[in-house]
């Protein structure tokens, strides 16, 4: 199955995909994650894309697109895979569509992750990763006893760059203005599925997994 996800930032995109992918062997693409590893190798396009990134704004298309179109060209997407952030924008999406009719893999769904507003805001200033484990906190949501057991011998909560208040309101507005369109392109197309994403991890899951029909398979 090929998919892509929809969101605001914060509204569990990576989660899903994380675990969509640990269950079904789907290939997990996050253009964030490519452009963080980009930045973190000090490589020229990292360079050029973190100003951007710490901003809160796209990165250019250019960049993105050439990430992405490396990615799915790589060969080892015909398990399928999950798009998470990406595309952000109709430039994307249109870019996209044509990348995938060369490769012969057309998206199958596009999934809407629905967020209210003060949720995303909290998911956001309180996300934190375990630097012992690489586990995703959150330090309004998640379990004292989870903080406690990353604290326990010398581990950090460690805060994304681009997850402090005016970032993540910029990130928020450019989601209203260029990736909330994409709702309307894809709903267009017939390949949109919205998913109420409150609520526990778990719950979300299952409501995602109905709307893809692949309920019988993570039944339990
Ligand atoms: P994310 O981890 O998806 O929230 O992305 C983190 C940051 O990477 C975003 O705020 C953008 O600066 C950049 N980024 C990720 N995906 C894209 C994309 N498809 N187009 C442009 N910039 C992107």
């Amino acid at each position: 199955m090929r998919i892509a996800f929809l969101g605001a930032p914060g509204s569990g995109k990576g989660t899903q995909a994380k675990r969509l992918m640990a269950e079904f062997s789907m290939v997990q693409i996050s253009t964030g994650d490519l452009l963080r590893e980009a930045v973190s190798s000090g490589s020229d396009l990292g360079r050029r894309a973190q100003a951007a990134m710490d901003a809160g704004e796209l990165v250019s298309d250019e960049i993105v697109l050439g990430i992405i179109r490396d990615r799915l060209q790589s060969g080892d997407v015909d398990p399928g895979f999950i798009l998470d952030g990406f595309p952000r924008n109709l430039v994307q999406a249109e870019a996209l569509e044509g990348v995938l009719l060369d490769i012969d893999q057309p998206l199958d769904a596009v999934i809407l992750l629905e967020v209210d507003f003060d949720v995303l805001m909290k998911r956001l200033t309180g996300r934190r990763t375990c630097s012992k484990t690489g586990k995703l906190l959150n330090i309004y949501f998640s379990a004292p006893s989870e903080i406690d057991e990353c604290l326990a011998d010398g581990g950090e909560l460690i805060q994304r760059d681009d997850d402090n208040e005016e970032t993540i309101d910029n990130r928020l507005t450019v989601y209203r203005e260029q990736t909330e369109p994409l709702v309307d392109y894809y709903r267009d197309a017939g390949l949109l599925r919205t998913v109420d994403g409150d609520g526990q991890m778990d719950e979300v899951y299952r409501r995602l997994t109905g709307v893809l029909d692949l309920k019988d398979r993570c039944a339990g």
